[in-house]
């Protein structure tokens, strides 16, 4: 794994598209911590979590052109989109970030998250594996999380236990998982997700006090 440096007052904060580079921002307005992992892994669970029990994070809703499965709520969850209000949105330039996933696309709407930023307010993204690449060039202060599954056959339990895939829907994302899984080492630091509040505990010591980013994993070495 690596170890990125997160101190130090300012660095270069570059956001992605025409015109809108943020130039420099101090240490307190630096908060973007990105969220990733294998789906099934429980990403979901723990931002639902985060969500109820520290409302002081932003959490970024991300725009998808996927179905939304029973109880999501446009707006809470997802903007579900068609295609071409998809297309639409990444010729404007207005998101951060996007990438197709198992055969759907997902973005994050650019301008809330560098409004929140600014705020120096805590700032999550819940993104894939491509998404969270972007956002690593484009904004390299950002702090990186791989949320990882117990053990692989756990994962693969959780994904079919879920129950609202068909099978070759799982089939594509256990091979997007196998390909997440092996880039781990990306990313800043990984927590297993063992414990849902144990996860979420670690998260919030990393956004809210990101010097503790070397001593919050719970993964050993
Ligand atoms: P799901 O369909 O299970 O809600 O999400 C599928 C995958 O898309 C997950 O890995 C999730 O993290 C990712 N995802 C959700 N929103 C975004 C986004 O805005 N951008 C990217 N790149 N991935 C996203």
């Amino acid at each position: 794994m690596t170890e990125r440096s997160w101190s130090g007052d300012v660095s270069a904060h570059e956001a992605v598209g025409p015109g809108t580079e943020v130039g420099f921002l101090p240490m307190s307005e630096r908060r973007l911590t990105v969220l990733s992992g294998p789906s099934g892994v429980g990403k979901s669970t723990v931002v639902a979590e985060l969500r109820r029990a520290h409302p002081e994070v932003w959490l970024s809703v991300s725009v998808t052109t996927r179905r939304p499965r029973p109880g999501e709520v446009h707006g809470v969850h997802y903007f579900f989109v068609d295609n071409e209000e998809f297309d639409r949105l990444i010729e404007s330039g207005e998101l951060l970030e996007w990438a197709e996933f198992a055969g759907n696309r997902y973005g994050t709407p650019r301008e809330p998250v560098l409004k929140k930023l600014a705020e120096g307010v805590p700032t999550l993204l819940e993104i894939d594996l491509e998404g969270a690449r972007q956002v690593r060039r484009s904004m390299p202060e950002a702090l990186l999380v791989f949320l990882a599954p117990p053990s692989w056959e756990e994962l693969e339990k959780r994904l079919r236990g879920r129950g609202t895939e068909p099978e070759e829907v799982i089939a594509r994302r256990l091979e997007a998982g196998r390909n997440e899984m092996a880039a781990e080492h990306e990313f800043d630091l990984s927590l297993v997700n063992t414990n849902v509040q144990d996860v979420c505990r670690r998260l919030i010591a990393l956004m809210t006090d990101p010097q503790g980013v070397t001593t919050t994993t719970n993964r050993e070495v």
